[in-house]
């Protein structure tokens, strides 16, 4: 059977050559036909250059090569589009995670799983907030999302053939891969592991980013958030009932000295608040939405070789 590992790169020169010499031994050791499959995400350094040296004496590397920079999940897609083997891993280029993962994923993909994902031991490697916020991510991802993705689990992972073919028929633009690989199901299955710190260069990811990477994966596997405010606001309308009913009453029987000015500055502050949470939430979903109905292609590819 044949192994097809995919390693998307951007600006990732300075850690290459480490990252050959880690992997080439893991690879062989689950089996001699294999492919491994680059994903130059619009690089900007020497990242290109060397892996074409590396591809010219070795036919089992082989590239794809985007057109720009489209981002990870982008990245990973063209990988699984691109790749031929019976067994299909994600690898980062940084080394973080560990190829030496890869024979324990191959031994149980051949036990017959179909999903075998990495799961990270301890996250000492990352900053204290960075871990606070997974965390939070995971959870609140887990409770609303139709299918939950394994705590910490990260993109590290060998898919079966038809795990792939799964993926890949889900034809959405936003394509958070944790949510789809879960997606998919089949039998799965996870591999701890710990997770390094970085061979060298530096992320590509900022808070920023990930917040939206967040908020991204969140609206594409749930519609709560959109429905939750008609709940809230049938809510709030029964408190409403209930304070008009009162506020009549005090009217009709104290008669009524002007009062108030802070219960209604507090009621017009809240709701305002509330009015502009919910535009926003049906904004996020209609920007979503409004980059699904484009239709437009996930990445552009501009080379391949080997391939
Ligand atoms: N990556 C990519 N395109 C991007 C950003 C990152 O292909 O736009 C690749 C990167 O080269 C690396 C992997 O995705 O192989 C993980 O990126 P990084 O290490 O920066 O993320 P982190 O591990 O910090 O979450
Ligand atoms: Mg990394």
């Amino acid at each position: 059977m044949k192994l097809s590992v995919i390693v998307p790169v951007f600006n990732e020169e300075s850690v290459l050559p480490q990252l050959r010499t880690r992997l080439e031994p893991a690879v062989q050791q689950c089996t001699p036909d294999y492919e491994v499959l680059f994903i130059n995400d619009g690089s900007t350094d020497g990242t290109l250059a060397l892996l074409k040296t590396w591809a010219e004496n070795d036919k089992r590397i082989k590239i794809v090569s985007l057109s720009r920079n489209f981002g990870k999940e982008a990245a990973l897609t063209a990988g699984l589009a691109a790749a031929t083997g019976d067994g299909v891993a994600v690898l980062d280029a940084d080394l973080q995670d560990p190829p030496e993962i890869l024979p324990q994923l191959w031994e149980k993909f051949q036990q017959g799983f179909d999903n075998i994902y990495g799961v990270r031991k301890d996250r000492t490697a990352d900053s204290f907030f960075k871990r606070i916020s997974a965390g939070t991510f995971y959870k609140v991802y887990n409770r609303l999302a139709d299918s939950p993705i394994p705590y910490n689990a990260g993109d590290c992972r060998l898919l079966s053939r038809r795990a792939v073919e799964a993926v890949l028929a889900l034809p959405e633009r936003e394509r958070f891969m944790k949510g789809l690989f879960s997606w998919a199901g089949f039998k799965s299955i996870g591999v701890p592991f710990v997770r390094e710190s970085r061979g060298a260069g530096h992320t590509k990811w900022n808070y920023w980013k990930l917040w939206n990477f967040a908020l991204n994966g969140l609206t594409a596997s749930t519609t709560l958030p959109l429905k939750l405010w008609t709940y809230f606001g049938l809510f709030v309308s029964c408190g409403a009932f209930g304070y008009a009913g009162w506020a009549a009453y005090k009217k009709i029987v104290f008669g009524n000295p002007v009062s108030g000015w802070t219960s209604l500055m507090v009621a017009i502050l809240f709701f305002s608040g509330v009015q502009l949470i919910t535009l926003g939430v049906i904004g996020e979903y209609l920007s979503r939405i409004f980059n699904e109905v484009k239709q437009r292609p996930t990445y552009w590819i501009d080379e391949k070789i080997n391939l």
